[in-house]
């Protein structure tokens, strides 16, 4: 039988956004979209317009740049669906519908709970008043679009509601009545079996029409979001709700890239780019402030290594077969180089900069692997192949103890007077200043004020460099996040000394800024 096109779904920008300890805003929230679109999801749920105003104005706008893309013949956008979630109630719905309706397609999702547990200690209301809600949410909705778009209802709690499955089918039948034409059946917290759960998914599938969706929506409690939500779809459950990098609350929602890629391995027709993920993911890394676990599914920077001998040797015998020894795929197929034995040659992009540098135990932005390629380009032009200690090299000139208009040479404490002299030059001329503050940072700022390059400090932290790389081990590395003028860098110095790494490290971000 043939297999349907898996519906891409994702929830990054709503359930993934709620969840971080710092949301995005509305200009964040438009670029994790078009990276949606490049991803190519086919539906988005931008975000819940009633929450606040904020989220009204970024679901619109996100609507608005839908259409206005659309209009210019962007494919993508004239595809997507774009929803905004919503209570049951009219408050909601409205606001969901005022929000979304300029997309090409919108699309209202209403929500109420239906577990016996839900029901009676959270909305405190009885079965039968949740249905009449339900379906009174469902006709409302419906009425506001129209013919224009659909609307989506979710049975929150569903995979819950083991011991009311009864009650929760009749109710999706009426609201089916009503007209919603995707059906979510949210594995609201993750408790059980995952069979248990498409158990129930199937028996939904069974029940209701054939013309109606069915979505399943998994949060990750138990670790088994992805197992869940894959074998929901060989039950007949087309629409996958994903998160890019599994963000959402508490452990995440169901991570998309896994979720592809299982069902791409199983011969599942996905239609989504795959070869974007690795960078979207890295992006998306950056942007959230999560940082990827090292052992994370496909994209951790362990998934690609290789440590004891007889791995090595089954990696090295099924080099560049699309079924490897000791792996699940070519990570080609994400877009990520699998460098058995890393190098770069002048083909290599931002991501095996990235690589080569992660693999050393440095922490670097994809900004940074993307100014980085270029030289590392130019040089393997002359050089050839580059091996990853040559890469490493360009890195540590390029990144750490930067010299550029100014060149750091010393300072001196004057203990007791807080008291701090600096000697550096700038634009070749040997200078001597002496700065009273109370730290060695502020007073590195306050230099840099006085002889007019001015600078904001984001971030600061003190570590130590990374045992692999064999030159430098074991120094003071420190990174300082500086701002000047909307431009953010990271200067990072390296020293023996704390003090000096410290100071190397701004004069490096404030060289990386002017120069
Ligand atoms: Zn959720």
């Amino acid at each position: 039988m043939e297999q349907p096109i898996p519906f891409f779904y994702d929830v990054t920008l709503r359930d993934g956004n709620q969840a971080l300890a710092k949301p995005w805003n509305n200009a964040e929230k438009e670029k994790v979209f078009l990276r949606l679109l490049k991803l190519g999801v086919q539906g988005v749920e931008v975000g819940f317009a009633a929450a606040s105003d904020m989220d009204f104005e970024s679901c619109k706008g996100i609507a608005q740049l839908t259409a206005s893309m659309a209009e210019k013949g962007d494919v993508a956008a004239q595809n997507v669906v774009v929803a905004s979630l919503a209570r049951a109630n009219k408050v909601d719905i409205q606001r969901a519908f005022e929000a979304i309706q300029y997309a090409p397609k919108p699309r209202i999702h209403t929500f109420i709970a239906v577990s016996k547990f839900s029901m009676e200690h959270v909305l405190k209301m009885s079965p039968e008043q949740v249905r009449e809600k339900a379906v009174e949410s469902v006709t409302f909705a419906k009425s506001l679009l129209q013919g224009r778009g659909d609307v989506q209802f979710s049975a929150e709690h569903f995979g819950d509601s083991l011991d009311n499955m009864e009650f929760v089918i009749s109710l999706l039948k009426e609201v089916v009545d009503a007209g919603a034409t995707t059906i979510n059946l949210p594995n609201t917290v993750e408790r059980y079996r995952p069979m248990l759960y498409v158990e129930q998914v199937r028996q939904v599938v069974e029940a209701l029409p054939k013309h109606v969706t069915i979505a399943v929506h998994c949060h990750n409690d138990l670790g088994m979001a992805t197992a869940a939500t894959v074998e929901s779809y060989f039950v007949g459950a087309t629409q996958l709700e994903v998160a890019l990098n599994g963000l959402g609350e508490r452990c995440g929602n169901t991570n998309a890239y896994e979720v592809a890629v299982a069902l791409y391995n199983s011969g599942a027709p996905v239609q989504l780019n795959l070869d974007k993920i690795y960078e979207t993911a890295l992006l998306v890394s950056q942007w959230s402030g999560v940082n990827i676990y090292s052992r994370a599914p496909l994209i951790g920077t362990e998934a690609i290594v290789h440590r004891s001998g007889i791995h090595q040797d089954g990696a090295s015998k099924t080099k560049g077969m699309k079924k490897g020894a000791y792996r699940p795929i070519d990570y080609a197929l994400i877009g990520r180089d699998e460098n058995d034995s890393i190098s770069f040659t002048s083909q290599s992009g931002r991501t095996a900069v990235y690589e080569i540098i992660s693999a050393f135990g440095y922490r670097l932005s994809l900004e940074e692997a993307q100014e980085l390629q270029p030289i590392l380009k130019d040089l393997s032009e002359k050089e050839g192949e580059l091996s990853a200690e040559r890469v490493l090299d360009v890195f540590r000139n390029e990144r750490c103890n930067v010299n550029g208009p100014l060149i750091f040479n010393n300072v001196e404490v004057l203990p007791g007077e807080n008291r701090f002299i600096f000697y550096f030059k700038k634009e070749s001329e040997a200078m001597v200043k002496s700065i009273t503050a109370e730290g060695p940072i502020e007073a590195c700022l306050m230099l840099m004020q006085s002889i007019g390059m001015p600078v904001e400090l984001v971030k600061y932290r003190q570590l130590v460099v990374p045992d692999s790389d064999p030159l430098w081990k074991g120094r003071g590395l420190s990174r300082i996040i500086l701002k000047a003028a909307n431009k953010t860098v990271e200067g990072r110095g390296v020293s023996s000394d704390t003090l000096k790494a410290n100071m190397r490290a701004l004069f490096s971000g404030v060289n990386l800024l002017y120069r």
